[in-house]
């Protein structure tokens, strides 16, 4: 029997500390709290990683804290369009969704894409459409969008038309959830769910819904789900690239997690983040920003939840 774990991330565009009055950061701290205890207690009951993973990020779906579902970042029309994935790596069965716009748990749809679509990835009108026939929760647009979002898509819009949309702050642009969980009978699983970044052009589909870019899982080898600028994660295969350099190179997680930011990454110059685990437990989480919103359980049962560079410990879950 394998001592399951998980981790979890918020996205790689934390607010700096000051961004946020204390009410704020209590709630966004209370929703990575109650995300880490709903996937890690799937896994205290023995049940599978997948689910784990699901359960963790329908939680941080539901908060307005971050950049998926309710809270989901703004397309440059003024409305959300969500792409979600999940990943089981007992048998390498994967779901993805993309652009949907009236589905309330988009990681939701995408394991439901995965058990009952014989698709991987369906896009659109169609995904939600699927979602509403099997009886998931449908929702109008708006009750994705909170009062934070629709500012920063402001403030954005007015930036672009200064011609200053570089100067934009990861905070302003970035965000996405996701988790990877190991459970006691050694399977890994990974889910990750985004709105994308803010001002996004309608259409456009990140790395999130990628299978091997923004999301990956094989027993065995490690599960990963990714936050940053998607195109770069799309263009490296990030995911999957993490997992290669440990089945092929034989590289551990932690090295292969560093070898992938400093060097392969590293002319990039995007703002970027994971969470990864291997077949052993062991959790990475880098990011390169000021912050990454992000939680782990630990070998001894104790969960650690922290958004700029110091953890704080929940105790024993
Ligand atoms: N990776 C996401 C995307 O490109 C956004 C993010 O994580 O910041 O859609």
């Amino acid at each position: 029997m394998t001592i399951p774990a998980l981790a979890l991330h918020g996205g790689c565009g934390a607010p700096a500390p000051e961004a946020l009055g204390v009410a704020d950061w209590e709630a966004l701290h209370r929703d990575l709290a109650a995300a880490l205890h709903a996937g890690h207690a799937v896994l205290r009951r023995g049940g599978p990683a997948l689910d784990a993973v699901e359960a963790a990020v329908v939680v941080l779906e539901d908060s307005p804290h971050f950049n998926a579902g309710h809270g989901a970042a703004l397309c440059e029309d003024g409305r959300h369009e969500l792409d979600a994935s999940i990943m089981n790596g007992a048998d390498l069965a994967a779901g993805a969704v993309c652009t949907v716009r009236r589905t309330r748990n988009p990681v939701r749809l995408a394991r439901a894409v995965m058990e009952r679509s014989g698709c991987v990835l369906l896009a659109g009108d169609a995904a939600d459409a699927f979602a509403q026939r099997i009886g998931l929760d449908s929702v109008p647009n708006r009750h994705f969008t909170t009062p934070r979002r629709v500012q920063a898509l402001a403030q954005l819009k007015a930036l672009a038309q200064r011609g200053g949309i570089g100067r934009a702050s990861e905070a302003e642009r970035h965000g996405t959830v996701g988790a990877a969980a190991l459970d006691a009978e050694g399977h890994l699983a990974a889910a990750t769910s985004t709105g994308g970044y803010n001002n996004k052009p309608v259409g456009r589909v990140g790395d999130s819904p990628i299978i091997g870019a923004g999301t990956y899982a094989r027993d065995g080898v490690c599960a990963i789900s990714c936050t940053g600028m998607g195109e770069v994660f799309v263009r490296h295969v990030v995911a999957h690239e993490l997992a290669a350099r440990m089945r092929h190179g034989g590289a551990t997680l932690e090295a292969a997690s560093r070898a992938l930011m400093e060097e392969e990454l590293a002319g990039e110059d995007v703002g970027m983040g994971w969470v990864a685990l291997d077949a052993s437990g062991q959790v990475v989480a880098p990011f390169n920003t000021l912050g990454m919103a992000r939680g782990w359980v630990d070998a001894e049962g104790r969960g650690w939840i922290g958004v700029h560079r110091e953890m704080s410990c929940l105790g024993r879950l």
